[in-house]
């Protein structure tokens, strides 16, 4: 392939590229932005593997890596269930941190690309090479700890280090020096020192600043590693002097920079106060920071009561959080939410930006279930109509729907805007025990005069309401 059509087929692959990118920033265009992404990619991978610089020789070994990749993507997307995307995601962002730092350190070896470079361009170059290994091993070891925390792996309490502030400053200083030096040196054997070093302070820096992140603010962290992916392969692309890999790494870098932003809007959180660290604690068991947990007694329900309530009804709000996606109830609640549609009640659907694992995971599942999008509304959309709401079905969330972030400034997840559904006439709730969620706050909801707790398996139980709701 000629370096003209080369050119072409990159330029009409970045266009695709930022139509995907917009087609995704709604739900009624995703599938078409999904379909943009692969032509775009396909149309890239084929303008690389055939363009101008790739040697004959090399095609083999291309395509032999491309079989290895392709049947372990091929196998890992058939095997990974829908909870555990996020992790997938998170492996996903390391596997770029990784192919940056190998390809600043070949590209630093390698005679032939280092040895072209005079003066100024070389500088650049050395830049480069330093700049792209240091943003790629920050993503790859964050990435691998956001991994570790969000298969459970390892615990999601923030590990703080004494004086971690001056530990980051003071690496951040060595890198600089290091850096200095590095640009200074007049043969690949003294490079190699500072590029050494400072690749094990970036790697541990890395580990640092995402074990020092708790539970309740790792969606930050992964929009924000998704960001650290893009520069990365930004930086890969100036590496290795590809256009396209620039321009794909600056979209995915901004828009997650973007992500970022909006997910630290939805916690309500300063993003340096996410990257300084600490708020969070273990998730899993209830805790009560900042108090005595809740008091009060719990009344508990059964499907053919919440059958009955909803029967009654005319407003309903649904809300899904993480335990829909682990009962894989989205089929269920569209039965349901068909059933009272057709009986008149209106139903819909109250979706928090940060509910479940990963940015958008609800509304991926709803739309799997075929969920009609204009009853798919976000938390500032209907926030305000609960009072007019006779049943709110928080389904599998807890969280999200924590009143305590409103009315205790000691709890971890203070100030983070929640879904209002105690104000609805009753709040039912479905999940199968007492346990806290994601951040390990106990929920005073539960304990709420007008509150009621369906105990069970969300899939389980939705599916006995749906019987009891056609009896
Ligand atoms: P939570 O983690 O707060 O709560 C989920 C609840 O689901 C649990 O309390 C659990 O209770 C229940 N549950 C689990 N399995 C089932 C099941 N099979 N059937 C019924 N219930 C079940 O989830 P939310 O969606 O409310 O909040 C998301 C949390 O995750 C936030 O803290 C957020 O910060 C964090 N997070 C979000 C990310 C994102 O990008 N969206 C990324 C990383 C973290 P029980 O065990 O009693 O059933």
């Amino acid at each position: 392939m000629s370096a003209t059509l080369a050119t072409v087929s990159y330029i009409g692959a970045t266009i695709l590229f930022i139509l995907s990118l917009g087609g995704l920033s709604n739900p009624e265009s995703s599938r078409r932005g999904n379909l943009y992404g692969i032509i775009g990619m396909t149309i890239a991978v084929l303008a690389t593997v055939f363009g101008p610089n790739v040697t004959a020789a090399g095609i083999p070994w291309i395509i032999g890596a491309m079989l290895v990749g392709g049947s372990i993507g091929i196998y890992a997307s058939r095997v990974v269930k829908m909870t555990q995307m996020p992790e997938l995601v998170a492996l996903m962002h390391s596997l770029v941190g990784l192919a940056a730092m190998l390809v600043g350190f070949a590209n630093y070896i390698d005679p032939a690309a280092t040895g072209e470079f005079k003066g100024a361009e070389k500088t650049i170059h050395e830049l480069e090479i330093y700049l792209g290994i240091l943003i790629g091993a920050i993503t790859f070891s964050g990435s691998v700890i956001a991994f570790g925390k969000l298969s459970g792996k390892i615990s999601g309490k923030p590990m703080l280090l004494p004086a971690r502030h001056w530990l980051n400053l003071a690496g951040l200083l060595v890198v600089i020096w290091f850096g200095w030096r590095f640009i200074n040196t007049h043969s690949v054997a003294d490079g190699m020192t500072p590029l050494v070093v400072m690749t094990v302070i970036a790697l541990l820096f890395g580990i640092h600043m995402v074990m020092a992140i708790g539970g309740a603010d790792m969606p930050v962290v992964i929009s924000m590693l998704n960001s650290y992916s893009g520069w990365a392969a930004a930086a890969t692309g100036f590496m290795l002097s590809n256009d396209l890999l620039i321009v794909t790494g600056a979209l995915v870098g901004s828009s997650g920079a973007i992500l970022s932003y909006i997910m630290c809007r939805a916690m309500n959180r300063h993003f340096l106060a996410v990257i300084a660290g600490g708020f969070g604690t273990e998730g899993g068991a209830p805790t009560a920071p900042g108090g005595a947990p809740p008091a009060g007694e719990v009344v508990a329900v059964t499907a053919a009561e919440t059958a009955e309530l909803l029967r009654e009804s005319k407003n309903v709000i649904i809300v899904p959080g993480y335990g829909m996606a682990v009962a894989q109830a989205q089929h269920a609640v569209y039965e349901i939410t068909r059933h009272l549609r057709e009986k008149g009640v209106t139903v819909r659907f109250g979706i928090h930006p940060v509910a479940g694992r990963m940015p958008g995971h609800m509304n991926v599942l709803l739309a799997e279930a075929r969920v009609p999008y204009d009853i798919v509304l976000e938390m500032d959309e209907l926030n305000e109509d609960f009072p007019q709401t006779d049943v709110a079905i928080v389904i599998g969330a807890n969280d999200i729907v924590n009143p305590s972030a409103q009315d205790d400034p000691a709890s971890p997840i203070a100030g983070m805007p929640v879904l209002e559904v105690w104000k609805a006439r009753t709040s039912i709730v479905m999940k199968r025990s007492m346990a806290s969620g994601y951040a390990g706050v106990d929920n005073p909801l539960f304990y709420k005069d007008n509150n009621r707790m369906l105990f069970g398996d969300a899939k389980k139980m939705l599916d006995e309401i749906l019987v009891a709701l056609k009896a």
